[in-house]
């Protein structure tokens, strides 16, 4: 017997007629005789409303009680999913992470999870009916609400197909699936019908939200394969699958920006062993994570090491920044927030040459400045003034031609 995980993103479950619309989904795969488990999240805004009343509460919550309030979100959606699916007279029962066993570690906000315990879905599914499990969320070992970090029901909904072995694990969105560049902002995009684990991986770390990335880890850890596709019509979507030879044709797959992150270049670092070791080793002990970095040999001895930070860490990383440039007696610190990561990526890059060559020269035609580069075997990165990024990526998808047909 087929199993199947359905998750519906807040805009499939905005208001009624769309709730229903998703319990038909449920009901449609549950009557032609497979088990089926909704994972739903919070309805439309309901996360972004939550965050912002605990902000008029509070300038500084903790992040415990965030977690209880935020999952609250999810929570209601997957009762109302029950009642939509009783309303059209099949059977199915709700849960919240805690009570299918969903258990996380403690970083509250952005929790991981290390262990779910199916037993009580596998009863319920023996009994015939429709589980509907809310997203983003679990429980850590002393009982603790988290959630999985924002656009975590991907994640919820991932697990609980590896862990019970489902067949597909259908993401239900508002596009009709991953697109060569987010379609927001890029009109010409294409929509992809299959996609490596690999790629949507960097795509998905690199900004494209389609879909969490813990979800793409488990997926591919798992070989879950996964279909993204819209909620508003039938159509396929894409597929995001083990890599298959075709795909090596296929030199770039996508590109997105992010606007997350942040530089910050200490000038003046006495050029000798050791140094950088002590700058990353402290930024690591405050849990700090570093994304690029580089290194400039001035003259009469003296370095510049420039790097990156998520911004919501840059406080904290200026912090102990100031405190390294006293330690090493480094001369000057200096931060810019007003950055953005534009990234190519595809699994092609392994096998052709000349694709930094070509995003370079499709910045450099439209005037816009390069200010770091970085590179894995299939993805090109380069941080640009914040302002630039949408024209950037809209540039390098023509440079590419990532309009036209696979
Ligand atoms: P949900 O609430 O259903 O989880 P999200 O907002 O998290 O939906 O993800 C869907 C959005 O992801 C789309 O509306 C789209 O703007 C954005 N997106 C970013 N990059 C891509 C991409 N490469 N392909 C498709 N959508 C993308
Ligand atoms: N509701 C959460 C969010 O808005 C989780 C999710 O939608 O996946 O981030
Ligand atoms: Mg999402």
């Amino acid at each position: 017997m087929k199993i199947i995980v359905q998750k519906f993103g807040g805009t499939s479950v905005a208001d009624v007629s769309r709730m229903k619309s998703a319990a038909k989904r449920a009901i449609d795969v549950h009557t032609s005789g497979s088990k089926v488990i909704v994972v739903v999240s919070a309805r439309g805004r309901m996360t972004d409303e939550l965050l912002e009343l605990a902000y008029e509460i509070n300038d500084n919550p903790s992040t415990r009680e965030l977690d209880m309030l935020l999952s609250t979100g999810e929570q209601m959606s997957s009762a109302l999913m029950a009642m939509a699916i009783h309303s059209l007279g099949y059977p199915a029962v709700s849960f919240v992470g805690r009570q299918v066993g969903i258990t996380t570690d403690s970083f509250h906000t952005k929790a991981r999870i290390v262990d779910i315990n199916a037993d009580r879905i596998i009863e319920e599914l023996s009994k015939n009916k429709i589980v509907v499990v809310a997203g983003y969320q679990g429980v850590d070992k002393n009982d603790n609400i988290t959630t999985l970090g924002r656009g975590g029901s991907d994640t919820s909904a991932v697990a609980l197909a590896a862990l019970l072995k489902a067949d597909i694990c259908d993401i239900y969105t508002d596009v009709d699936g991953i697109y060569t560049a987010d379609p927001r902002i890029v009109p010409k995009a294409r929509k992809r019908n299959k996609i490596s684990y690999d790629e949507i991986l960097e795509l998905a770390s690199m900004g494209a939200q389609v879909v969490h990335v813990r979800a793409v880890e488990f997926a591919k850890k798992y070989n879950v394969p996964i279909q993204v596709r819209s909620s508003f019509n039938n159509d396929k979507g894409t597929l995001i699958c083990k890599e298959v030879s075709e795909m090596e044709n296929i030199v770039v797959s996508g590109a997105t920006i992010t606007k997350n992150e942040a530089k910050i270049t200490i000038i003046g670092v006495p050029d000798k062993p050791g140094q950088a070791a002590k700058i990353f080793q402290e930024l690591a002990k405050e849990n700090i994570n570093v994304d690029m970095i580089i290194q400039n040999i001035s003259a009469h001895g003296l370095a510049d090491v420039t790097f990156t930070v998520l911004k919501d860490d840059l406080p904290l990383a200026l912090d102990t920044t100031e405190r390294i440039k006293r330690e090493i007696k480094a001369k000057e610190i200096v931060a810019d927030d007003k950055i953005a990561k534009l990234s190519v990526v595809g699994i092609g890059m392994r096998t052709h040459c000349g694709i930094a060559e070509k995003m370079f020269c499709a910045l450099s035609d439209e005037k816009i400045n390069i200010q770091m580069i970085s590179t894995s075997e299939i993805k090109i990165s380069c941080v640009i003034e914040e302002n630039q990024a949408e024209k950037a990526l809209n540039a390098v998808h023509s440079a590419f031609e990532l309009n036209k047909e696979e």
